[in-house]
């Protein structure tokens, strides 16, 4: 077995580095995880350009998958699982004793008073492996984790994030059930995580909002069981909504477009009344012209979402390994860590004349 693991480490912003991290001693609560692949989404891209403040340099990462190579006696009854086990491991690592925690929201844990998290957490921290930027990772005996088949190639098994996102955002929190109308606006991999999401609980009409450039994506979509998608360059959004439902406006909207404030006007314009708007995509800088009355007389529920939890990532993993969808067809690179760089500035569409939906980091 290996004594070393290398890792991505961040140190600024857009500075990245390889370093070679010990790899540590496992007491009887913790484990090591060797790292197959490790997914990456818009968090990166923020986290990389800086918009996460560093105070110590760390290993980024935070969709982590891997085999389980060395495990303690106690972790392994917590958890259900042995040495050589395939796992997904969620992104937070929550305390299990704050109010939040004890009330199920451990997406939002303040128990430790700092952020606690795969691919966040400083290198200054023993043993220092908390990102999926690399060959190996710890595991704290707080992780969260989900057995996933080996069934399924690794690049695949990785959506579980992508996946738990569209569960979770467009069908858990909205409540979509059989007969809806949900409009989703961004193409990206959350978009059609949400697509797919949707149509699983039943959706009658799905639809979903891209631009001209993004039409190998929408036509995934329609793949995925979208019913309608608009060119948003080629159509007005709001008025094509209108006319998809006679006048009445969609159930729910997810938005999922990144850095588009004018999406959430978009958003509370094509929503029905009393209907659901969930924003997800975020946009770093405030959202001008928000007629904050229209939510209040369309009475509207406006509801964020941050991030995945148990519920959603375990149906997700499930469907992954159902091979109901062909998932496939959304993974576009498969990178080795070295390139972490290129890879997060390729998911951002900035890589001129290629473009990417899904991406896996493999170390
Ligand atoms: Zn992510
Ligand atoms: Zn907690």
């Amino acid at each position: 077995m290996a004594r070393q693991s290398m890792a991505i480490v961040q140190t600024g912003a857009r500075k990245l580095e390889v370093r070679e991290y010990p790899l540590p001693e496992i007491g009887v609560e913790d484990a090591l995880l060797k790292m197959e692949v490790c997914g990456i989404c818009g968090s990166d891209y923020e986290q990389y350009e800086g918009a996460i403040a560093l105070s110590s340099p760390v290993i980024p990462g935070h969709e982590p998958l891997g085999i389980i190579e060395k495990l303690g006696a106690v972790a392994a009854k917590r958890w259900g699982v042995v040495e050589g086990d395939r796992v997904a491991v969620e992104v937070l690592l929550p305390c299990g004793y704050c109010t939040q925690c004890l009330s199920g929201a451990y997406r939002l844990c303040t128990g430790k008073g700092r952020m606690s998290a795969y691919g966040y957490t400083p290198v200054d921290i023993p043993p220092a492996l908390w990102g999926g930027y690399a060959q190996y990772m710890y595991l704290d005996p707080h992780t969260v984790l989900h057995k996933v088949s080996k069934s399924v190639p690794a690049e695949i098994a990785v959506m579980f994030n992508p996946l738990g996102a569209g569960i979770r955002w467009a069908v858990q929190m909205p409540g979509t059930t059989i007969g809806d109308t949900i409009v989703i606006l961004g193409p990206g991999q959350r978009g059609l995580a949400s697509v797919i999401a949707a149509h699983e609980a039943g959706a009658e009409r799905i639809i979903v909002t891209g631009l001209a450039r993004d039409k190998r994506k929408l036509d995934l979509a329609k793949e995925f069981g979208a019913t309608h998608t608009i060119n948003v360059e080629a159509q007005d959004a709001v008025e094509a909504v209108k006319e998809i439902t006679g006048g009445r406006g969609a159930d729910t909207v997810v938005d999922v477009a990144a850095y588009s404030p004018q999406t959430v006007v978009q958003a509370i314009d094509m929503v029905k009344r009393a209907g659901t708007v969930i924003l997800a995509g975020v946009k770093a800088k405030p959202v001008p012209m928000l007629a904050s009355d229209k939510i209040i007389f369309k009475e509207i529920r406006v509801q964020g979402a941050l991030g995945v939890d148990f519920k959603a990532y375990a149906p997700a993993i499930r469907l992954i390994e159902s091979g109901r969808y062909p998932l496939a067809k959304m993974h576009t690179h498969t990178l080795p860590l070295e390139k972490a760089e290129y890879g997060i500035k390729l998911l951002a569409g900035q890589i001129p004349g290629e473009e990417a939906i899904h991406i896996a980091l493999k170390p």
